[in-house]
């Protein structure tokens, strides 16, 4: 959280801070305007993803990247990942996709259509739904954007909706899973005894996609279960993290040459 808070202070303000994670907030014409509230927590997503990815890093492949700069390479976007908010039509101005009367559509890394939001009045103290609604949504981004460097790479795709079910990591495989089950993984609000999945869960699908969305939007935010499900997952993130990394910076052309050698 402090490291949060001064990543967010080093920025003139919530659009250069946006700007320099290459964030566009847009409202494609006739989508509901962002308010204040809403830019600063989008930037503060952004910055809580960008830092679990370097705490995540190991080989320090991001430590020559400054504040935003490691956002924009992790979700390959170049300046243009951009967020609308959009009048009620079919997602992603796709023929095929439905019409969207509310909740989100990520149609590409680089590309998030908001029809309505989370509440941010669903609040714990700890969390609001919408902030878990940015992240969640970045997490169906960052899973585009890994995918496509694996194809770009020719190589095995395991990106993250294709390797959650592994098993072997002790990881539940769609038919396990259950959004109000401690062994999901993922926190639920417990309010007078009744469960609500929000604000931690956006989605109670079993889908592998869902899943690592939400998944991805609790790991960013520190808030995965401490059990063994959570831990899981906790681990599997942490381990998948930097080859997720290394596979987008090189289909990027992003890593770090070799030192040059020194011959005399
Ligand atoms: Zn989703």
């Amino acid at each position: 959280m402090r490291t949060d808070v001064a990543v967010v202070s080093g920025f003139a303000g919530v659009e250069a801070g946006l700007d320099a994670f290459g964030i566009t907030l847009g409202t494609d014409g006739t989508g509901t305007p962002w308010t204040d509230a809403m830019r600063e927590e989008v930037l503060a997503q952004a910055v809580r993803i960008e830092n679990a990815f370097r705490v995540a890093d190991p080989d320090g492949l991001l430590a020559r990247l400054g504040p935003g700069e490691a956002f924009d390479a992790i979700f390959a976007s170049r300046g243009d990942i951009t967020l609308d908010t959009i009048p009620e039509r079919r997602g992603c101005n796709w023929p095929t996709a439905p019409v969207i009367s509310a909740g989100a559509i990520t149609c590409s890394s680089e590309l998030v259509e908001y029809r309505t939001f989370s509440s941010d009045q669903t609040w714990d103290g700890m969390a609001n739904s919408r902030q878990y609604h940015f992240a969640h949504e970045f997490g169906h981004a960052l899973n585009a954007s890994i995918a496509a460097a694996y194809r770009g790479l020719e190589t095995t795709d395991r990106s993250p909706y294709q390797v959650i079910d592994d098993a072997a990591e002790g990881l539940p495989n769609p038919s396990r899973r259950d959004w109000d089950d401690p062994a999901w993984g993922l926190p639920a609000r417990n309010v007078q005894g009744t469960l609500l999945r929000s604000p931690y869960q956006q989605n109670d699908s079993a889908t592998n996609g869902e899943y690592f969305a939400d998944t991805f939007s609790n790991w960013a935010n520190g808030t995965l279960l401490d059990n063994d499900a959570g831990r899981a997952l906790q681990s599997w993130m942490d381990r998948m993290a930097p080859e997720w990394l290394r596979a987008r910076l090189e289909a990027s052309g992003l890593l770090e040459a070799p030192p040059p050698t020194t011959e005399p």
